[in-house]
């Protein structure tokens, strides 16, 4: 078995307990496009490839996929990909069906893949991915409270984020320093989601509203748009970032005059706010 390598963010399950309530959770049928991203030594592979038959399986490091394709053999029809998830697309890998996806993803590129995965929501079924808990906590944080940030509203607006699990270092090898959770993200069917000629409305802003948290919305939004136009938008801008629900964000967007409009970085680049 190769040593794990840290650059490509391997943490190995082998809680049997932990992998069974995963493979519970995503309940994959005979016949569904599961995509895994990361299978790393198969832990989640071979029993979702038993489940439903075929898979296919992203991998970046190349001594894993020998291994890999001679645990997979007789349990079912496994097709890996040698490949970064992020230039994968997962569009054309769909064919114009729909995926599931499902991954213990590797937390150094976790928030760049999540909203990779998200450009191609259209492709997507479901996904279930194990991430940091302090990131799915963010992910599913209601307003009001002081983990709900840029992170909450722009997942929220896209999908349906439900926390699943917890999972302990110890069921990694070897432990990461830090808790994971397993989260179901479910997209919004098209007609729930912002209209995509707002996105970059939309980014710009939720980054000024929480890079500015503490402030009130007319002092945040400075520059964007002023107090009249936030009032407009039928939200108080004496309100702080915190306390907007992900859809008033959308109807500020739509307020924003386009001189406001500015594209910033995507949000995958950093998703700690
Ligand atoms: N699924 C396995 C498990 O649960 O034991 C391995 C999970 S490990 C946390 C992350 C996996 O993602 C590793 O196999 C690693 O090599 C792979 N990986 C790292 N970066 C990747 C990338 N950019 N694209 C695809 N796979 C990647």
């Amino acid at each position: 078995m190769p040593r794990p390598k840290k650059h490509y963010g391997q943490h190995f399950l082998h809680e049997r307990g932990v992998i069974e309530r995963i493979v519970a959770a995503i309940a994959p049928q005979p016949g569904d496009r599961v995509v895994e991203i990361g299978p790393g030594e198969g832990a989640l592979t071979l029993p979702l490839l038993k489940a439903a038959g075929h898979l296919t399986a992203i991998e970046l490091d190349t001594d894993l996929i020998e291994p890999l394709c001679a645990r997979a053999a007789g349990v079912g029809e496994l097709e890996v990909i040698h490949a970064d998830a992020l230039k994968v697309d997962l569009s054309a890998l769909a064919k114009g069906g729909k995926l599931r996806l499902a991954g213990n993803l590797p937390y150094y590129v976790s928030s760049p893949i999540l909203f990779h995965c998200l450009a191609h929501a259209d492709a997507i079924t479901d996904m279930h991915f194990m991430l940091q808990k302090e990131v799915v906590d963010r992910m599913a944080a209601a307003p009001g409270g002081k983990v709900y940030g840029r992170l909450s509203v722009m997942l929220q607006l896209a999908c349906k984020v439900e926390p699943l699990l917890r999972v302990a270092p110890g069921a990694f090898r070897p432990p990461p320093k830090v808790e994971s959770a397993v989260v179901r993200l479910t997209p919004l069917p098209p007609d729930q989601r912002p209209d995509p000629a707002l996105a970059h409305a939309i980014d710009a802003v939720v980054r000024a509203a929480f890079n500015q948290r503490r402030k009130t919305l007319s002092n945040a939004l400075r520059g964007l748009m002023d107090a009249a136009a936030i009032d407009a938008a039928g939200i108080d801008p004496r309100m702080r970032a915190e306390n907007v629900a992900p859809r008033g964000y959308v109807a500020l967007a739509q307020r924003m005059p386009a001189s406001g409009l500015q594209p910033g970085p995507n949000l995958a680049d950093n998703a700690s706010q």
